[in-house]
């Protein structure tokens, strides 16, 4: 099966129901969106594609879920749009949604590897009595074996649990102050980006609910976005929080980095058909 021309589709997850301290980034697709489309900017990538030409990308709007069936139905979701040949680029919601949406990428992608942005490894074997938590999905992805590789970037808060997490489950962990590593993001196969914001420095970001500071700022997120080689197949922007925002400057932020994901995705369309 070959997805080459597979368009990159937006889907809205509005969930924070497993964010361990502020709720707020169910709210935050429509004002991504919002800032996507504002007129301050213009629909150029930085790669040079031109994001306002008809059919380069599409958007399927948000999903809708009881929050009580919430994964279930995220993954079950999520994985009707990769049969229907879609690249999906979601927006968050909380980092707990990455579990589901990997648990359905790993029925179609056998050899995935994810890279992903953060201050946090997100790891815990479980957090405050939740092993949903949006503090657990790599460990919940990894000890399930639903991903080849893990790498993270920008990692600044891990702990001596997370760190035996990330040795026992082989993550390839680059700490902030190990950045840059342009030149370890090639991938062989399928690759999948998660992009938790608040790897961003707060100075640059503040509608975050976890702000870490330290950060990248967006330039140094963009240039390793751009160092990043291989077949995208997916992608998530994760943990803005509306609620924290200052003027909307952070939806701006979070809108510039999804053109820059898309723009990848269609300058290099995914080649699928070795898996
Ligand atoms: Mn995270
Ligand atoms: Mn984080």
């Amino acid at each position: 099966m070959t997805r080459t021309d597979a368009r990159p589709t937006l889907l809205g997850i509005p969930f924070d129901a497993y964010s361990s301290y502020l709720r707020g980034p169910a709210q935050a697709p429509p004002k991504i969106r919002e800032a996507l489309h504002c007129d301050a900017s213009n629909s150029w990538t930085e790669t040079g594609v031109d994001l306002s030409v008809p059919g380069v990308y599409e958007d399927a709007g948000d999903l809708s879920f009881t929050e009580t069936s919430a994964f279930s139905e995220i993954e079950k979701s999520v994985n009707a749009v990769i049969e229907q040949g879609k690249r999906p680029v979601f927006l968050g919601g909380d980092h707990s949604i990455t579990y589901p949406i990997i648990k359905a990428f790993a029925r179609h992608y056998s050899q995935l590897t994810i890279i992903h942005f953060d201050a946090h490894p997100d790891l815990y074997d479980e957090f405050e009595g939740n092993r949903l938590s949006h503090a657990c999905p790599f460990a919940r992805i990894m000890e399930s074996g639903l991903a080849k590789r893990l790498v993270q970037l920008g990692i600044r808060t891990i702990n001596r649990h997370q760190r035996e997490q990330a040795h026992k489950f082989g993550v390839e962990v680059f700490e902030m102050g190990a950045l840059p590593a342009c030149n370890k993001l090639k991938a062989d196969g399928p690759v999948y980006i998660t992009f938790d914001l608040d790897v961003l420095d707060p100075a640059f970001a503040p509608g975050l609910s976890h702000r870490e500071p330290g950060g990248m700022s967006v330039r140094e997120a963009i240039a390793q976005l751009h160092a990043i080689e291989g077949d995208l197949v997916g992608a998530d922007l994760v943990e803005y929080n509306p609620v924290q925002d200052i003027g909307g400057m952070t939806a701006t932020v979070a809108a510039k980095i999804l053109k820059e994901i898309l723009g990848k995705m269609i300058s290099r369309p995914a080649q699928t058909g070795s898996i």
